[in-house]
């Protein structure tokens, strides 16, 4: 097989908790060498491991991993692969590096969130030893074989959040700054768990990442998106909804907690009236929206008292 016969980039579907096309990782192939993009949590590894198998490689074979951000369900598995091949060398943003090795504070951070369901999502999390970790700002270029991606910093879903843009090919690596949408389906959940949220930020990053005119997007969660101007102006409307709902539910008055479940209900409601039940309970399970609501609540707040500050 020559490397002219591939196709540029596989999707591989990790099968997280036993729901395809949930998380996605991405395999890139050039001149020889192999790289991985987002290759999901630890509690998918085997699923992971036995897809590369299935396309003729092994974690040994694999150069790099590129991170778009070091959310477990996108990064979880990195310390376990690295571990297997030491040769890895891990790109991340550089807010994110110091997290990878050593994850004790994300790892408090994301237990408080999911509680004991934590390893049964996730799996364990191991540290990335220094040496594998190549940190990045945004502007760099990285070439895996005869593939340059350009390194943009897309923060708003998380403050360390890059996107990797193959000018070339005309795909867009957006992680999560596109939000949740399984390939085919216009419909887009948004995700916001806590902590970094900020929809202003978000919003130019996806003017940043419109400015580049990819032919594709790929999602994490789930990947292309093959009209990306029309997805992100879906986007920005779903983001822009969602930001003004926890607003208004915040300025009512209610208690926190009865304010998160109108929310949880109401994006709930939403979606099944957007797509078939089946999907809506595949985009409601992928989406965690409660968290969604925690992010959320937390970036109003803090807006809050910048303006009643400044
Ligand atoms: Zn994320």
């Amino acid at each position: 097989m020559t490397s002219s016969n591939l196709a540029p980039y596989v999707t591989i579907d990790v099968n997280w908790m036993g729901r395809p096309k949930s998380i996605a990782a991405a395999l890139v192939q050039s001149d020889g060498v192999n790289a991985l993009i987002d290759p999901g949590p630890t509690s998918t590894i085997e699923t992971l491991r036995a897809e590369l198998r299935r396309l003729g490689i092994s974690v040994q074979d694999l150069h790099a991993i590129l991170l778009t951000h070091i959310h477990l369900d996108h990064a979880g598995a990195v310390g376990a692969l690295v571990q297997e091949n030491p040769k890895l060398s891990v790109f991340v943003h550089e807010f994110g590096a110091m997290h990878m090795a050593d994850p004790s504070k994300l790892l408090a951070s994301a237990g408080r969130l999911y509680g004991a369901e934590m390893d049964r999502l996730y799996g364990t999390v191991l540290p990335v030893p220094e040496e594998n970790l190549r940190a990045l700002e945004g502007g760099e270029t990285v070439t895996i074989g005869k593939r340059d991606f350009e390194i943009l910093y897309t923060p708003g879903h998380a403050s360390h959040h890059l996107t990797f843009w193959d000018a070339q090919d005309g795909t867009a690596f957006v992680g999560d700054v596109g939000g949740i949408s399984v390939e085919g389906d216009e419909f887009i959940l948004p995700a916001t768990p806590p902590p970094d949220i900020d929809i202003e930020l978000w919003n130019q990053s996806l003017d940043a990442i419109e400015r580049l005119r990819p032919a594709k997007l790929f999602l994490t969660h789930f990947g292309y998106a093959n009209d990306p101007h029309a997805h992100i102006a879906r986007y920005r409307e779903r983001l822009g909804s969602w930001s003004g709902m926890v607003k208004s539910l915040l300025s009512s008055g209610k208690q926190e907690e009865v304010a998160g479940q109108e929310f949880v209900e109401a994006v709930a409601g939403e979606t099944k009236h957007a797509v078939s039940d089946s999907e809506a309970d595949h985009y409601i399970f992928n989406g965690g929206l409660y968290l969604s609501w925690l992010g959320l609540l937390r970036y109003t707040k803090k807006k809050a008292q910048r303006q009643a500050t400044s």
